[in-house]
């Protein structure tokens, strides 16, 4: 808990200046961004984007996974988002394992069978920001009229790089 107990000193600081209590519920730019949960991503700060912009939608890599999709549909469907961007970045921990690996530590560590569970690792960060956006692209859940854009964070710079735009 001691880790709780900073946050919530911290949050008491926040909540002392925030004066951002009457924003709407639908975000002001329209724009959904999928990324990884990398702790050294900042979205909001390297996207220029304030509170009640956007909807950051955050997973282990960025990845097109069924739950990002339920997310992006609630985005587009009910709270009227029109375009998507998805950054993945330099460095990502989804490029040091394997399935294989990763179900190898779990039966290790916890005695639990993990086989059925795609953990969506690649090896490859260019080809893994093309899959996303084409799974995306390909998904009937998602307009064919809403933007998708590709692109990849660069940990070391801060540059976002764009890769594919569909
Ligand atoms: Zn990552």
């Amino acid at each position: 808990m001691a880790i709780f107990d900073e946050l919530v000193s911290a949050n008491q600081d926040f909540a002392e200046r925030f004066d951002k209590g009457d924003l709407p519920m639908p975000p002001a730019r329209q724009v959904a961004v999928l990324t990884c949960m990398d702790a050294r991503l900042h979205p909001e700060s390297f996207l220029g984007l304030r509170v009640g912009d956007a909807h950051v939608i955050r997973n282990a890599g960025g990845r097109a996974s069924d739950d990002a999709i339920r997310s992006l549909v609630i985005s587009q469907r009910l709270l009227s988002t029109k375009e998507v961007v998805v950054i993945h970045h330099t460095d990502c921990g989804m490029l040091t394992f394997s399935n294989d690996d990763l179900v190898a530590k779990i039966r290790a560590d916890l005695g639990a069978d993990a086989t059925r569970i795609d953990f969506l690792p690649f090896s490859d960060l260019e080809q893994s920001v093309f899959d996303d956006v084409e799974s995306l692209r390909r998904s009937e859940l998602i307009p064919d009229d809403i933007p998708i854009t590709g692109a990849i964070y660069d940990v070391k710079t801060g540059r976002v790089l764009e890769v594919i735009r569909k």
